[in-house]
C-alpha cells in the first residue's frame, strides 16, 4: 500500500469535466509520484500510457457502461501494463543491470504484459503460462511477440506457474544475480493507472445524458460503481479513488460463484477455497491477492467495509441471461465479465427503487472489462448470432508461436534464467 493516500480538493472533481483523459491521469500520477520523477518525464510516461480511450456509454436510464477494452489486447489490463512498462523503463534507464520482469498468467495478464512491455528498453519479460490450459487466441497473444518478451510454456497448471514465480523471488542466488520484479497485481503500481478511469468516468458523467440534467438541481445523486472482480485489483483501485475524494456512494464487488469476498461481507468470515471454473474465467479466483489491501483500507473491520462495499454473486445462468437481456433491450453485446457487473448493478438498483420509489434516483456505472470477441463462444451460444472478431485480434492467429517448453520444476526455471555461461 502507498504510505499515504493523497487527496484532491472537491473543486478538482467539479472541474474535471474540462480535462481530457490524459490530463486527469497526469494529475493523479503527480499526486503519487511527486518528488520521485520530474514533471516532464512523468507527463511523458502518463500520456504515453493513456493512449486509448475509456468511453462511458449510456445504456439504460440510470445505467452507464464504462468500456475498458479499447487497448491492444482488448481487456482492461492494458491500462496497467502500459503504464508499468514505461515507469519501470524510466527507473532502470541509468542502470547497467537489465531488469527481469517475471509474471505468471492464466491467459489475460500475460498478453497485456507482453504488449505493454514490448521493446521496453532495459527490461526483459518472462511470462510463465500453463501448457494447453490457455485458449489458442491467448497463447498467440502472449507467445508470439519475441524481442524482449519470452514465453515459457510450463508443463503444469497455473498454480505451478505462480509457485515457480514465488520460488524465484525467494531464491537468494537468483536475487543476487538478477534484478527481479513482478507484473502481477501484488505490485501496487498496477493499481495506480486503474484509478485514472474511475475519475475520468465521473468527469464524463454529466455531459451527455438529458435525464442527468433534469436531476442536476439536486445536490445528492448517489453514484454506484459495479466492478466485476477476481483478484480485486480493479475494485481496490476504485476504493483508492474514493479515498482521494471521488464522491462514490457505493462499490459493488460483483463476482461469479467464486464469492469469498461477498461471503466475507455477509458474515465477516474469510474462507479461501480452490477456484471453480465459470464462464467469466478471468475472475475464477479463490483467494484474491488484493483482499489484504481491502482489509488494510478498512482497518480489518467488516462493519466499516460494508458501508462502502456491497457484495453480489452471479451464477453462470444469470450471466447468460444478463447477456441476453441487454442485447434484447438495448442492442448492446456484453462479454461474460461485464455481464456479471451489469447483473449485480441491476439487482442493486431494483432493490433501491423498491425500497424508496419516489426518493432520489441512484446512478450506476458498471465496468466492461473485456471486448465480447475475446469470449465469442459464450456470447455466440447465448445470443445465437455470429460475433465479429476485430482484425487486430484475428491477426494474431497467423503469427508463429515462440514459446520455450519447460517442466514445472524450479531447477529448470533457474537454469533458464541464469544459463551457466553467464555465471
Ligand atoms: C483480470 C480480469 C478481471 C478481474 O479483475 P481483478 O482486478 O483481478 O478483480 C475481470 N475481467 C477481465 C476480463 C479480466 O481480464
Amino acid at each position: 500500500m502507498p504510505e499515504k493516500i493523497p487527496k484532491f480538493p472537491s473543486k478538482f472533481f467539479r472541474q474535471a469535466k474540462h480535462l481530457s483523459f490524459q490530463e486527469i491521469s497526469f494529475e493523479i500520477a503527480k499526486k503519487f509520484f511527486f518528488g520521485d520523477i520530474p514533471q516532464n518525464d512523468l507527463e511523458e510516461i502518463t500520456h504515453g500510457a493513456v493512449n486509448f480511450d475509456a468511453p462511458l456509454k449510456p445504456l439504460a436510464g440510470n445505467i452507464d457502461v464504462l468500456e475498458l477494452f479499447h487497448g491492444p489486447t482488448l481487456a482492461f489490463k492494458d491500462f496497467a501494463a502500459g503504464f508499468m512498462a514505461r515507469l519501470m523503463a524510466y527507473f532502470v534507464k541509468d542502470s547497467d543491470k537489465e531488469l527481469t520482469v517475471l509474471t505468471a498468467t492464466s491467459g489475460d495478464t500475460g498478453s497485456a504484459v507482453a504488449h505493454g512491455f514490448f521493446k521496453a528498453p532495459g527490461i526483459r519479460v518472462i511470462i510463465l503460462y500453463p501448457s494447453k490450459k490457455v485458449s489458442e487466441m491467448q497463447e498467440k497473444m502472449l507467445a508470439t511477440m519475441g524481442e524482449n518478451i519470452t514465453a515459457l510454456e510450463i508443463q503444469g497448471t497455473f498454480d505451478d506457474c505462480q509457485r515457480l514465480v514465488k520460488q524465484a523471488f525467494a531464491d537468494k542466488d537468483l536475487k543476487q544475480k538478477l534484478f527481479l520484479t513482478s507484473a502481477n497485481s501484488i505490485n501496487i503500481i498496477r493499481l495506480i493507472p486503474q484509478i485514472f478511469y474511475y475519475i475520468y468516468a465521473f468527469a464524463r458523467l454529466d455531459n451527455y445524458s438529458p435525464s442527468c440534467k433534469r436531476e442536476a438541481g439536486r445536490d445528492f445523486m448517489p453514484l454506484i460503481f459495479s466492478v466485476p472482480s477476481g483478484n480485486f485489483g480493479n475494485l481496490t483501485a476504485g476504493l483508492l479513488a474514493k479515498r482521494m475524494g471521488l464522491p462514490v456512494f457505493k462499490f459493488i464487488a460483483a463476482t461469479n460463484i467464486n464469492d469469498v469476498v461477498p461471503r466475507y461481507l455477509e458474515n465477516g468470515i474469510y474462507l479461501p477455497h480452490p477456484a471453480q471454473k465459470t464462464l467469466s474465467n478471468a475472475m475464477d479466483v479463490g483467494d484474491p491477492s488484493n483482499f489484504a489491501r481491502m482489509l488494510e483500507l478498512y482497518d480489518n473491520d467488516v462493519r466499516i467495509m460494508k458501508k462502502d462495499i456491497i457484495g453480489m454473486r452471479c451464477a453462470d445462468e444469470e450471466t447468460v441471461s444478463a447477456i441476453k437481456d441487454v442485447y434484447r433491450k438495448y442492442n448492446y453485446i456484453l462479454d461474460p465479465h461485464g455481464a456479471v457487473g451489469y447483473f449485480a448493478l441491476k439487482k442493486y438498483l431494483d432493490c433501491w427503487r423498491k425500497a424508496a420509489p419516489r426518493a432520489i434516483r441512484a446512478r450506476g456505472i458498471f465496468l466492461e472489462t473485456a471486448h465480447q470477441a475475446k469470449f465469442a463462444d459464450t456470447v455466440e451460444d447465448a445470443l445465437k448470432i455470429k460475433i465479429l472478431i476485430p482484425k487486430r485480434l484475428s491477426a494474431y492467429l497467423d503469427k508463429e508461436k515462440k514459446a520455450v517448453l519447460l517442466p514445472a520444476d524450479f531447477a529448470a526455471l533457474k537454469e533458464f534464467l541464469t544459463p551457466l555461461h553467464s555465471a
